[in-house]
């Protein structure tokens, strides 16, 4: 059961409980809190809490309220605990009429801005061809580098606003979106200033990740470790302008070597810049140690990761970001370890990955119900994993929970108990999305 947190008003001697009928105490309570700086700018009542508080568990309260000033929890626990009238306490008091309610959901691993699609390959892929015998062929990540670089920055983003949106309205309050189709300076810009718009436009949060060293660029055809030496270089500018929350790194047969994204962790290590890596998604390239090596935020896909992998994971307190789309749709046969992980103490988010190419996957539920099909992942286990774990695979340690002082991100959802959440494939059960405790606008 969550902690009960006394609200920040002063107790009134014989002020009435918030049930009863108003006495003349708790009209004065009104009165006075009226005029306070101390009064909340709102509380959902009737309420049932998914907290997430502990290390395990759903942390249900039932019959419970949600307070929250400047954009943040001051309340979360049963509503009787509450100590005086929900209008004495709060500027606006909403009614959940019984809804169950969880922090805002987090997406740490997207790639949603880019131009162009990728159902050709789908085709391609469903008579025989692999990911990466298309990647050898000239398609995959390169084909829509062409399509994202011909792209004007407000064209990029009126391709992306509507796969954004449809995570949001979702549940998705916040959003890690990396670079990774412009390989070059202008065109990498481009995609971390849409990512920074699409916060904007859709009221959440955005977190971006610079993913130069995710494919090697036509032009540099051969010179894979000038073209990292180039990556390295646009780095302080990016950084400069604020647009660099994280560096990124495909770390692959078909991407880059271990030596060569070392050499881009250590430039971002050079300006202070968290480091996290596609880890192991194909084969076991030392993936997951080597960010480990670099303290990582997460290490993400790690199918094949290796014992001393997960190990060095645990020491580091990196994350493991499971990908279940990218699996799915790729047909792939080798679960990540799981039982490892368990056993290590691995903290697993689970993430959409969001992309035109091996998950075109427009639903953070979906990724969760995926991740409990192909991983035998709990449902419990899935929601942790879409907030709390996905909140610290980002290095955001004040949400993913509902708790007092953490942000007012939540969730109102039209379901029968928690487990629906990663239950039901698709269909709309949102019934309200607010950040920092604001409604936000939907569909
Ligand atoms: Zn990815």
């Amino acid at each position: 059961m969550a902690r009960v947190v006394m609200p920040a008003m002063p107790v009134i001697p014989g002020m009435a409980r918030w049930d009863a009928p108003p006495t003349a105490a708790a009209v004065m309570a009104a009165e006075v809190t009226d005029t306070m700086e101390t009064r909340w700018d709102g509380l959902l009542v009737n309420a049932r809490l998914v907290t997430l508080a502990g290390d395990a568990g759903y942390g249900v309260v039932e019959d419970a309220a949600l307070g929250w000033r400047d954009g943040r929890f001051v309340f979360a626990g049963r509503q009787d605990a509450l100590l005086a009238a929900p209008d004495a306490l709060a500027s606006e008091v909403l009614d959940a009429q019984g809804d169950w309610v969880t922090p805002g959901l987090v997406d740490c691993h997207t790639h949603v801005v880019f131009a162009g699609d990728r159902a050709g390959e789908f085709e391609q892929r469903l008579q025989g061809a692999s990911y990466e015998d298309i990647a050898r062929a000239g398609g995959g990540i390169v084909s829509t580098v062409r399509a994202t670089r011909a792209a004007s920055e407000d064209a990029l983003l009126a391709a992306s606003l509507p796969r954004a949106r449809a995570l949001r309205d979702d549940g998705v309050t916040t959003l890690e979106i990396k670079s990774g189709y412009g390989l070059d300076f202008d065109n990498e810009r481009k995609m971390l200033r849409v990512a920074r718009r699409l916060g904007e436009l859709l009221g959440i949060t955005v977190r971006t990740t610079f993913l130069g060293a995710h494919a090697l660029p036509p032009e540099y055809a051969g010179r894979a470790d000038d073209y990292i030496d180039a990556v390295c270089g646009w780095l302080p500018d990016l950084q400069a302008e604020g647009l660099v929350d994280a560096v990124d790194a495909f770390c692959e047969r078909i991407g880059f070597s271990a030596a060569q994204t070392q050499r881009v962790f250590e430039a971002a290590r050079a300006l202070g810049i968290p480091v996290k890596l596609h880890a192991d998604q194909l084969s076991d390239g030392g993936g997951a140690a080597l960010v480990a090596g670099f303290d990582g935020l997460s290490a993400d896909h790690v199918e094949y990761t290796s014992d001393a992998g997960v190990a060095a994971m645990a020491r580091a307190g990196s994350v493991a970001v499971l990908l279940p789309g990218a699996f799915h749709v790729l047909r792939e046969t080798t679960l990540p370890p799981l039982d490892a992980f368990r056993a290590h103490g691995v903290p697993m988010a689970v993430a959409t990955d969001c992309n035109p190419g091996t998950s075109p996957l427009q639903s953070l539920r979906l990724a969760m119900s995926l991740a409990c099909t192909h991983f035998r992942l709990t449902p419990e286990e899935a929601l942790r994993g879409a907030t709390v774990h996905a909140a610290r695979a980002l290095g955001l340690a004040d949400r993913g929970r509902l708790a007092e002082g953490l942000r007012a991100d939540f969730i109102r959802w039209r379901i029968g108990q928690p487990a629906q959440l990663a239950y039901w494939l698709g269909g709309d059960l949102v019934s309200a999305v607010h950040v920092g405790g604001r409604a936000v606008d939907t569909r």
